[in-house]
């Protein structure tokens, strides 16, 4: 069988009719804790960046007509809320058309896994939240010379930071800033944190590397966890889909405050019940569970331990992880 990727088996699901997406949400117990149910609309798109940690894909937009007649499934099913992914979903050149064509097939509600630059422009904005988009989720990979260079845009850093104020004067009700370690951007990582304590309220989640179809090799772009641990440790923050026992050192009061909840159900869906990641980023991770290392089994928190990633054994082995 061909081997697919974290982002190949993620695309597939995403790409499924609504009603499809809703079956595999509900084969891995997500959306049951919500009043709402929602579901992403998918498409492959040309991008404003070229990240070290994916490709951009230059391909062409999709028309409006197989966009809408996907929407129109939702007359039958009656979905809230919508979540637009691609390389960079807003930058269709449909977007407003696209989002009142959905909201007339019955979404009321948006969200977007957006770059963020696109805020930048006020009038923009203002219009999408007009149109009800409510959730945003935006990448940030340190401070402008890490962010550009990652994102290998030179100015990206400072449209998406111009976005988040826009985003704050639209009273936009939930923005999310995601993040990752990299070798590109560990050195200076807690010069960046320093940074968004100082000037930046919205909730910060650091997620792991998941391999895409990648510039890079992952170890060039992945730093051991022995090495995030020696820059990053007792730093305290939200640690989103790391091993726990890598966790407990990085963020102690994160650790306890997951261990201690009461139920299997809180602790895993702690980091979306306390809002420190969106619902969707956060469920994007679950739809491609890792398979627990013969190491684990032993582990009293294997239940709800997000695990390793397949290419992170692969290349820098298990010996980092402890039974807890
Ligand atoms: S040993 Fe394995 S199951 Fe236990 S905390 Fe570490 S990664 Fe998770």
């Amino acid at each position: 069988m061909k081997y697919l990727s974290w982002g190949e088996k993620l695309f597939f699901i995403l790409k499924l009719p609504f009603r499809r997406q809703l079956e595999v949400y509900k084969k891995f117990g997500l959306y049951n804790r919500q009043k709402t149910r929602e579901v992403s609309l998918f498409y492959t798109s040309p991008c404003l960046n070229d990240c070290v940690f994916c490709k951009r894909k230059e391909g062409r937009w999709p028309g409006t007509g197989p966009i809408m007649r996907q929407l129109d499934e939702n007359r039958r099913l009656g979905i809230e809320k919508l979540n637009l992914v691609a390389n960079e979903p807003l930058l269709h050149p449909d977007i407003l058309a696209i989002l009142d064509y959905a909201r007339a097939c019955g979404f009321k509600r948006f969200g977007a896994l957006t770059s963020g630059e696109l805020f930048a422009s006020w009038p923009l904005t203002k219009k999408l939240i007009a149109r009800g988009l409510e959730t945003v989720s935006i990448p940030l990979y340190g401070l402008r010379r890490e962010h550009d260079a990652a994102v290998r845009s030179p100015g990206s850093f400072k449209k998406v930071i111009a976005g988040l104020k826009n985003l704050e004067r639209e009273k936009t009700a939930e923005v999310y800033i995601h993040s990752m370690v990299l070798r590109q951007n560990l050195g200076r990582f807690r010069d960046f944190l320093n940074f968004l304590d100082a000037g930046i309220k919205y909730p910060l989640a650091i997620v792991p590397l998941r391999p895409k179809d990648t510039a890079l090799a992952y170890k060039d772009l992945m730093p051991s966890y022995t090495e995030i641990v020696k820059v990053l440790k007792g730093s305290g923050r939200n640690f989103i889909d790391y091993p726990l026992c890598i966790l407990r050192e990085l963020s102690p009061s994160v650790f306890r405050g997951i261990s201690s909840c009461r139920t299997q159900k809180e602790r895993i869906y702690y980091h979306t019940d306390k809002k420190h990641i969106s619902k969707s980023t956060f469920f994007y991770s679950k739809l491609v569970p890792n398979p627990p290392l013969p190491a684990c089994r032993a582990c009293s928190v294997l239940s709800f331990c997000p695990g390793v990633l397949p290419e992170y054994a692969r290349h820098y082995g298990a010996s980092e992880f402890k039974p807890l």
